[in-house]
């Protein structure tokens, strides 16, 4: 048994997991916070002078690609290498692929740095997570407040991330930030190495020997599966139906995968998935939950992409006339308000849940997409005063940021451990997989946003933001109006 007493009253090994998770996010939403930046920048200014709608198109595939590559990140752990390497290995493609980023070179080089990243973190962030849960086989309050700890730990690493590498990217050179990525991911990894005593023999034996009965046949047919939809993309590429030959159409053909691909899961799930009515019934909140959140991150991911071109461009980042923040250390203000607040909601829902008057978490997601749609309403308003000669204040992104960080605390929490709740026992990882299809799906929109900024046709820009709001306002509406029958549905499931 680990030791119970080692961090803020929680078992050792989760000091060891926050540590390295905070320098992992540290690595990734530092160098997600240039990418877009260094992306659209001119060549003469060092960056790669990608049209912003290629940029766009690049920058979604990367962030989808990251969050599906969860998924046979996870396979991978439970079945070959167990969570332990795989978070190490991971790592160390994480560091690599920073450190190719960090090297001057073609855009070429530059891409195959991203996909190291992305195979790095596709085998790092799904197992640390699992790991967190293991180090509290009871479950219960206890593994929930281990996680709100572990999500401080994510944002401490995210706001650390935003500052330093957009800071020396922007202000002294591109690739310094990006190495400075590369030494955070270092870190992370001399931390893991030495503190690994912490977790005893947790995640060592991969899970799929603990228990090896089962999960075989749907192996033979996930392979399958994949075969036949490689078959498919070629098919489609040879009768020129989609272009895999641009980054835009690799986007538009990855989105149309992963909505085909989440569709015929849910409906083999629901077809021959062997599942009483009542758990059919709670499949179904789970795809609700699941739209509602490729939706909310499709507006709230757009920190790196809209929001950031907008701050470079119409934004006057100035601080009381004393400093200028790089435009990519604007969305900082966003993990700064979830270390302050995060706490705060925790306590929020168990005040209401003492008075039975916790809503639902359909209702919350109703909530947190309404806020997201506020938070763009306020930056309609700002895009509709801004010019380059005329700058807006900051102060419009703290309120932006401020909404989008209640609503993520209203929905993302909430959302993963209800998914969680409501997946049939034998489903469990493969429900928890798909929270992250939903991240991939919302990443891959949010890039398509950034691709239709355009700080030239600043006419356009106020109806860009609207078109968010109505999305979030329009599936908010929706979330309220089916929550009660969601809530019957989740059959008691708290
Ligand atoms: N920002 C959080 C993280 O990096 C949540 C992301 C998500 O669940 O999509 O872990
Ligand atoms: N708030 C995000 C996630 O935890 C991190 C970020 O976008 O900076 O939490």
């Amino acid at each position: 048994m680990a030791d119970q007493t080692g961090f803020f009253g929680h078992p050792k090994g989760l000091s060891t997991l926050f540590f390295t998770e905070m320098w992992e996010r540290f690595s990734y939403y530092g160098m997600k916070a240039i990418l877009m930046l260094f992306m659209t920048t001119e060549v003469a200014q060092e960056g790669l002078g990608l049209e912003n709608e290629t940029a766009g198109a690049a920058y979604g595939l990367y962030a989808a690609g990251v969050y599906l590559l969860t998924l046979p990140g996870g396979w991978m752990a439970d079945n070959i290498l167990g969570q332990r390497k795989a978070i190490w290995y991971g790592g160390i493609f994480i560091m690599l692929g920073h450190l190719t980023l960090a090297i001057p070179g073609s855009t070429a080089i530059f891409f195959s740095g991203l996909c190291l990243i992305a195979i790095g973190t596709g085998l790092l962030k799904p197992n640390i997570s699992t790991i967190v849960g293991d180090l509290y086989p009871e479950g219960g309050a206890r593994r929930d407040a281990g996680f709100s700890i572990f999500y401080m730990g994510i944002n401490l690493g995210s706001v650390l991330g935003q500052v330093i590498v957009p800071l020396l990217a922007e202000n002294i050179n591109w690739h310094l930030g990006f190495g400075a990525a590369a030494l955070g991911m270092f870190l992370g990894l001399v931390q893991y190495r030495f503190t690994q005593k912490n977790l005893d023999d947790i995640g060592i034996v991969p899970k799929a020997k603990l228990d090896p009965s089962g999960e075989k046949s749907n192996n033979t047919v996930a392979i399958i599966l994949a075969a036949a939809l490689v078959g498919v993309i070629f098919l489609l590429q040879t009768l020129g139906i989609v272009d895999l030959t641009t980054a835009v159409g690799i986007r538009d053909t990855l989105g149309v995968v992963i909505v085909l691909i989440t569709a015929f899961f849910f409906l083999y799930i629901f077809i021959g998935g062997g599942l009483n009515a009542e758990e059919k019934k709670r499949m179904g909140v789970v795809v609700l939950l699941f739209i509602g959140a490729a939706i909310f991150w499709a507006g709230f991911e757009q920190a790196p992409t809209t929001l950031t071109l907008f701050a470079r461009d119409l934004t006057d980042r100035s601080v009381f006339g004393l400093f200028e923040i790089p435009s990519g250390s604007v969305q900082a203000i966003n993990p700064t308000f979830i270390i302050i607040f995060a706490p705060l909601f925790g306590a929020l829902w168990i005040k209401l849940a003492a008075r039975n008057l916790n809503p639902s978490a359909p209702l919350k997601f109703a909530f947190g997409l309404i806020l997201m749609a506020l938070g763009f309403l306020v930056m309609v308003k700002a895009a509709e005063i801004a010019t380059p000669e005329n700058k807006v204040g900051l102060y419009w992104f703290v309120l932006t940021y401020f909404l989008h960080t209640a609503g993520e605390l209203t929905l993302s929490p909430v959302g993963l451990s209800t998914m969680t709740k409501l997946a049939p026992a034998k489903l469990y990882g493969q429900v928890m997989g798909l929270w992250f299809v939903a991240t991939a799906l919302g990443n891959l929109i949010a890039g398509w946003y950034g691709g239709e900024f355009d700080a030239e046709s600043l006419d356009q820009m106020p109806s860009l933001f609207m078109s968010v709001v109505w999305l979030g306002l329009g599936a908010g509406i929706v979330f309220l109006a089916l929550s009660p029958i969601a809530k019957k549905w989740m059959g008691g499931v708290k």
